[in-house]
């Protein structure tokens, strides 16, 4: 094989590891967003069930201040019936009673249901601040582990492209301007081996022509198919 190309396939080994780092760094942050989004829905939850409670405690104080007053005014009609002397009267003022003591009965009902509404959302606020409590601390949790793996993915780059650097020293500017622009638009993969005439790359098959040339191995030749930079690589 031509020394260049066993340069080349060097040089492919560590783009493609220095790909996959790449690929690895670019998805390491999506558990975190994920969590992320958790604690912020249940954040907004949280703020729900407290407006909520704000705004029944809120009604409860309004029902409780109109049930007192009617009660004073149902004590004052409760005294003036009995003075009454006329059964027109009387019966007028008795139905005014009927409806204040209604309407009283219907704000205890009301209030009633406030204090239980109150309860089942102090317990939901309850788990709802232990669950916020708990993705804060997987939050924390992750960001150390995702600034510990950048770390280590940084140092492997750093490495790997020092690598880079001084195998590229060995080839010729012109071979390695094509490699570069194949590698862009061949998902990393610019050269490839030929095995009994089909191109590993692109499983086509080489002419027979060019597959003999490519035996004789005096120059460096191209896929027809997929233009990949191509050596001959034979198997027993
Ligand atoms: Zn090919």
């Amino acid at each position: 094989m031509k020394p260049e190309l066993a340069i080349l396939i060097r040089l492919q080994g560590i783009d493609l590891e220095l790909r996959k780092i790449n690929e690895e760094k670019s998805s390491v942050p999506k558990h975190l967003e994920d969590l992320q989004e958790h604690l912020s829905s249940k954040e907004a939850e949280l703020n729900e069930l407290n407006e909520r409670i704000t705004e029944i405690q809120k009604r409860k104080v309004d029902v409780e201040d109109e049930f007192e007053l009617e009660n004073v005014r149902l004590g004052k009609s409760q005294k003036k019936i009995s003075s009454l002397k006329t059964n027109r009267e009387y019966q007028a003022l008795q139905k005014e009673i009927n409806e204040i003591k209604k309407a009283n009965a219907a704000r205890e009902d009301e209030i009633l249901a406030i204090m239980e509404e109150t309860n089942s959302l102090q317990e939901e606020i309850k788990g709802k601040k232990q669950q916020v409590k708990q993705d804060r601390k997987e939050i924390k949790a992750e960001q150390k582990r995702i600034k510990q793996l950048q770390a280590r993915l940084n140092a492997k780059i750093a490495a790997l492209t020092e690598d880079r650097e001084a195998v590229s020293k060995d080839i010729s500017p012109n071979l390695l301007t094509k490699y570069n622009f194949l590698k862009d638009r061949r998902a990393g993969v610019a050269i490839a081996a030929v095995t009994d005439g089909i191109c590993s790359a692109c499983n086509m098959n080489i002419p027979p022509q060019l597959y003999n040339e490519l035996l004789r191995d005096e120059k460096i030749l191209t896929c027809p198919s997929c233009q990949r930079l191509i050596y001959a690589l034979k198997v027993n």
